[in-house]
This record gives C-alpha cells, sequence and structure tokens, in this order.
C-alpha cells in the first residue's frame, strides 16, 4: 500500500510541475511555455501574478536594480489578533515565506538606460494590503524620487486596507497621496501601473492619481466588490464591470500595456519627460 500511495503522489505532482491551468480559458499550458510567455497564457492572453522581484528583472536592465527601504517592515501597533492567531506571527511567517519585508519592494533602476525609481506590490504578502510598512516604503521611494529628480513609478497589486492595522492603514491612502503629488513641484512624472488586482484602498489612493495610468490586460480594478454594490443599487452589473478594459473605455485608465511590452512602453514615455 505504501509503494502505491508513493507513486500515486509522485505521479500528481510530477503532473503539478509539469502543467499550468490557465484561470481564465482553462487550457493547460506546459510550465515552461507559461514562464517563458512571462506567465501569460499563449491562448487568451490571461496575465497571471508574478512576483514583486520577477517583475523587477523584466522591467529593469541587468544588473542596474538597487532595493531601497528594505528595512521597513510591518508593526503591529494594536496587538492585533483573531481567530487564527496574532497578526505578528502572520506577518513574520510571510516575511519568512516570501523573502521581502513589506507588500511592496521599492529601489532604483534603469529601464533601457533611463534612471527611475519603482514600488513594486506583492500580492503573495497578504494578499497585498496597504499597511502601516507598505505606505511607509511609497512615500519613502517618492521622497527619493523627489530629492533625485527621478521619475516615479508604482505597481499596484493589492485587496485593500491592511484590517490588522485598523485606521492607521487607512491613514496611509492620504499620506501616499500626499507623497506621489509634492511631484508634482519639481514636474517628475509618477506612473501608476494597475496589476491584477487593484482593490479597495489601494485603488481609492496612490494607484489613481498617476500623471498616466496603466494596467495590463483583464485587471480586476475596483474599490467596492461587484456583490456589494449590485446589492446596493438593486442592478446586475455589466460583465466586464471593474475590468482594465471598461475603465480605459470610461476614461479611468489611459493605456492597456501587455507584460511583454511593459518596459518598452514606459521607457518609450520616460523619454518624453527627459527631453
Ligand atoms: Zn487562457
Amino acid at each position: 500500500m505504501a509503494w502505491y500511495s508513493e507513486t500515486t503522489t509522485a505521479k500528481k505532482k510530477s503532473k503539478k510541475d509539469l502543467w499550468v491551468k490557465c484561470k481564465k480559458c482553462h487550457s493547460h499550458i506546459y510550465k515552461s511555455e507559461w514562464e517563458e510567455n512571462l506567465n501569460v497564457c499563449p491562448n487568451c492572453n490571461y496575465h497571471g501574478s508574478i512576483t514583486s522581484y520577477e517583475r523587477i528583472n523584466l522591467l529593469f536592465d541587468k544588473n542596474t536594480f538597487e532595493e531601497l527601504f528594505n528595512n521597513i517592515s510591518p508593526i503591529d501597533s494594536l496587538k492585533f489578533n483573531d481567530l487564527k492567531g496574532s497578526y505578528k506571527d502572520k506577518y513574520e511567517a510571510t516575511i519568512k515565506k516570501t523573502g521581502i519585508s513589506e507588500a511592496v519592494v521599492t529601489g532604483r533602476g534603469k529601464i533601457n538606460g533611463i534612471p527611475a525609481i519603482v514600488a513594486v506590490m506583492d500580492f503573495r504578502f497578504l494578499g497585498g494590503s496597504l499597511g502601516s510598512g507598505t505606505g511607509e516604503k511609497i512615500l519613502q521611494a517618492a521622497n527619493y524620487a523627489y530629492d533625485n529628480n527621478l521619475p516615479y513609478i508604482v505597481f499596484s497589486a493589492s485587496g485593500g486596507a491592511r484590517m490588522q492595522e485598523g485606521i492607521l492603514s487607512l491613514m496611509q491612502m492620504a499620506k501616499t497621496c500626499a507623497g506621489v503629488a509634492r511631484l508634482n513641484k519639481k514636474n517628475i512624472p509618477y506612473i501608476s501601473v494597475l496589476i491584477n488586482p487593484t482593490t479597495g484602498g489601494v485603488s481609492a489612493s496612490y494607484a489613481m492619481v498617476g500623471d498616466l495610468n496603466i494596467s495590463e490586460p483583464g485587471a480586476l480594478i475596483a474599490f467596492a466588490g461587484r456583490r456589494v454594490i449590485e446589492q446596493t443599487i438593486g442592478e446586475k452589473l455589466p460583465d466586464d464591470f471593474q475590468t482594465s478594459e471598461y475603465l480605459r473605455e470610461h476614461g479611468f485608465i489611459d493605456s492597456i500595456v501587455n507584460r511583454k511590452d511593459m518596459k518598452d512602453y514606459l521607457s518609450n514615455v520616460l523619454s518624453f519627460y527627459n527631453r
């Protein structure tokens, strides 16, 4: 029996290791093909998730990225506990698992030779929630961009405010917006890239106030969930409601850019500012 179980487990494991099932068209794609295509489905162009470091590798010229403010991590000011345990235990385990100190990675580097500051959110870190540390990193990176006259790009991927930090989390919405608004004084460009999903407090703050707001195809971008809105207004919403395509059609998003084109698109935009 032991032999049988072992073989079955091995089979299951190897199948999972070989294939990826697309969340949109449900087709099975070779994992190597999926990864080669930057975690994008070759059949339906569904953009799967990637980690912040994977995105940084795609964006910056080789060996130009320098991480900044990675000494900032979450603070458990409220000593928050829920039925599953303490917030502190949860974020400490997440830091260990993901290898990042907060739900955003910040740093500087060169995009096709153009220097820029970025903040790249990572949904693996407590659902990309906006905690005090997340807000502080986004603000510090904005201040760094301001002091060094460098363009600032923020990639958002978030479930919204970090519930475990209560009002301190909500405060980050105003703090980050103030940080990016200050860049206007020096005419420093602020580009917001909304990644699947960008929701709640993040969609209602710094993610929507870019000089340019762009997105990847098919991203969920929303403040409240579809069900909540439908129940409130008593109407059925269109199928593509809260997607990047719908928001572009209605003027909230300026452009939708495929992942493989993002680097060239951004360097092209930045080259206009550099003239
Ligand atoms: Zn697909």
